[in-house]
């Protein structure tokens, strides 16, 4: 990314598909009093797999089958009844009352190809899918809106997250190139403490120290006019 501030917008519509789908599932577990939390992450390998948002079930065990398979089919139908479809779920047939069978027999083709692994593993709970294909599109249906509502929320709050995970990323790399010459106040604190710890009980260094450390944990560092920085050597010279 070039430009620190800006995120490109096909990220934020990719946010926008994944908090519709997410809150999909979500409002199919309200519906049955199953209570979830959608949530969409910002960067995959930070949560250590491979998705890009997740809904997380509380009390499932106590769903039924069908009410799992309604729930595995709420967050593609969210999508699509809020107008952010991928490539690979396009359908031939609109997404209406009146071409719901269409609808649904398209996708039941495409299947492994249009929903995840645990949706699939949802879905495929219930015997008569197309019985909770049609519950789930009448369930999402009538909270479109808020679906719509509350992922723009989310996009919103993940761009930003987004925003400072970019800068934090760019500092780091920074300082991976060019290696700082001083060291953070909270760290000199830490390496000072370690210092202190090693000394003898009766060594009058102790008490001589004891006035930096409590001015380096406020974050300031007296000899330097209250900088935030004290250089390794430094703290090397504070060692015998
Ligand atoms: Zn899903």
């Amino acid at each position: 990314m070039n430009d620190e501030t800006q995120m490109p917008d096909e990220q934020f519509t990719e946010d926008f598909r994944v908090a519709c789908h997410e809150h999909g599932h979500f409002f199919a577990c309200l519906s049955f009093g199953i209570s979830a939390s959608p949530v969409v992450f910002i960067e995959a390998e930070r949560y250590e797999t491979n998705v890009a948002g997740a809904c997380r079930l509380d009390f499932l065990a106590d769903a039924t089958p069908f009410q799992k398979s309604v729930i595995g089919y709420a967050g593609f139908l969210a999508e699509h009844l809020c107008g952010v479809v991928p490539r690979r779920a396009s359908n031939p047939f609109p997404l209406r009352e009146t071409t719901l069978r269409e609808f649904w027999s398209a996708t039941e083709t495409g299947f492994e190809a249009i929903f995840g692994l645990s949706d699939q593993r949802f879905i495929a709970s219930y015997g008569n899918r197309w019985l909770a294909f049609k519950g789930a599109y009448f369930r999402i249906i009538k909270k479109r809106a808020k679906i719509k509502r509350l992922a723009r929320h989310t996009a919103n709050e993940k761009l930003a997250e987004r925003i400072e995970f970019e800068k934090a990323k760019k500092a780091v790399e920074e300082l991976a190139k060019n290696p700082p010459k001083t060291i953070p106040a909270a760290a000199s604190a830490r390496i000072l403490a370690d210092f202190i710890e090693g000394l003898h009980p009766n060594d009058p260094r102790r008490e001589r120290l004891a006035p930096a450390l409590a001015s380096l944990r406020r974050g300031v560092v007296p000899e330097l006019n209250g900088e935030l920085t004290l250089t390794t050597e430094e703290m090397e010279a504070l060692k015998p």
